[in-house]
């Protein structure tokens, strides 16, 4: 089984966090809609016939293409790929796109679940971080969504906002279990540098949170998820029993995709492939058959240092006979060494042979990670 990503990098503005690569020229989207159905049907060999398992159109904002754009794009996906043993098909959404219009449009695709960009349902801080929706824009999305028939829903939070308390996120996840959907994914606002925000920072017009205050609000965020049914079956993502997501759990575990669109990146179990990051560049060398990618033969060190990155994210963890058959066991002793502090210190644990962090350890996990890959 196999997934397919395609990039749709479009957004209507720029929100000042993000580091996505994505323009605001709506003039290319055609031109790019097409270079991305060529691309589709020109590499798809690349899955040796594997049949698709999962469709994400991530972005970017896919929810920006229009009908036409959808259905171009299904047209050639389901003709060249046939989707028929497609289990999960996702479009990321942002609230103020769902009109009742457009979500009409999409349930007459072949998707089958949307993952809406909410944030937060702090309007002060939505202005700040220049999004486009409203908090009960937000709502009223998703209670759309649900009405038009749309089962399985995901919701992405961000939290460690400048200047956040934890009364503000308590309500956020309040808001959030509301509106019944079966999936959260929460992320710590992070300062990517080339953003706005970053900038913001270093001009002092806005203060991170305390490493304290973060920590509060992450250990807020799982005791309340859990309190309400959510498993929390990686670092940053939360889901009701079963409904967590097949096409990031597929990379997780190491499963072959094809990422089609600029800045788009693939994996076929054995190298990597990556899109130029520009739609220009990209739809150009697509119409004139030129190269627009680059490719890394991924050597055992790099699979395994994946694998541990990934991996241990996860609830499942990392299992040490796993790592000895892929990776030899070389490379399983190494870990296990470079695991052992941590084992100590109780950030990890190791049960029936599986590594995997504890509650205080997935609030260090970068930390904890970098230790354990091979440099
Ligand atoms: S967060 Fe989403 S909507 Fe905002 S700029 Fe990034 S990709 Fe676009």
């Amino acid at each position: 089984m196999a997934g397919i990503y395609l990039h749709i990098p479009f957004c209507e503005t720029r929100c000042i966090y993000c580091d996505f690569y994505s323009i605001t020229q709506w003039e290319w989207k055609d031109v790019y809609t097409d270079a991305l159905c060529q691309e589709l049907t020109e590499r798809k060999n690349y899955l040796h016939g594997e049949p698709v398992r999962t469709v994400y159109l991530g972005g970017g904002t896919p929810s920006q293409l229009t009908e036409r754009q959808l259905y171009r794009l299904f047209d050639t996906l389901v003709q060249v790929y046939t989707l028929s043993d497609a289990e999960e098909i996702t479009l990321e959404a942002n609230p103020d796109d769902l009109t009742d219009d457009y979500v009409a449009v999409l349930r007459s695709l072949p998707i089958n679940r949307l993952s809406i960009g909410i944030q937060t349902f702090n309007d002060h801080a939505l202005l700040l971080l220049r999004r486009r929706h409203t908090a009960s824009q937000a709502r009223e999305a998703v209670a759309r969504c649900q009405k038009a028939g749309f089962e399985h829903i995901s919701i992405d939070l961000m939290y460690g906002l400048p200047g956040e308390s934890a009364a503000h996120w308590k309500d956020d996840l309040r808001q959030a279990l509301a509106l019944g959907v079966e999936h959260i994914s929460a992320y710590h606002l992070t300062y990517e540098p080339k953003t706005e925000l970053y900038h913001m920072r270093r001009r002092k017009q806005v203060y991170p949170v305390t490493e304290t205050r973060s920590l509060l609000l992450f250990n807020m965020l799982i005791d309340t998820l859990a309190g309400a049914g959510y498993e929390q079956y990686e670092l940053s993502n939360f889901c009701l029993p079963g409904r967590y997501s097949r096409h990031n759990s597929a990379y997780w575990e190491g499963v072959p995709y094809l990422g089609c669109g600029a800045a788009a990146h693939s994996f076929d179990g054995k190298s990597r492939r990556w899109n130029i990051a520009s739609v220009k560049e990209y739809t150009r060398s697509v119409q004139h058959g030129a190269p627009y990618y680059e490719v890394e033969t991924l050597d055992l060190t790099t699979r395994y240092n994946e694998a541990v990155i990934t991996r241990l994210r996860t609830r499942a963890g990392l299992s040490v006979d796993y790592l000895t058959a892929v990776y030899g066991s070389r490379l399983a002793q190494y870990c296990l060494q470079q695991a052992a502090p941590y084992l100590k210190s109780q950030k990890l644990q190791l049960s029936n042979g599986v590594l995997s962090l504890t509650r205080e350890g997935l609030f260090l996990s970068d930390a904890v990670m970098r230790d354990l890959v091979w440099v």
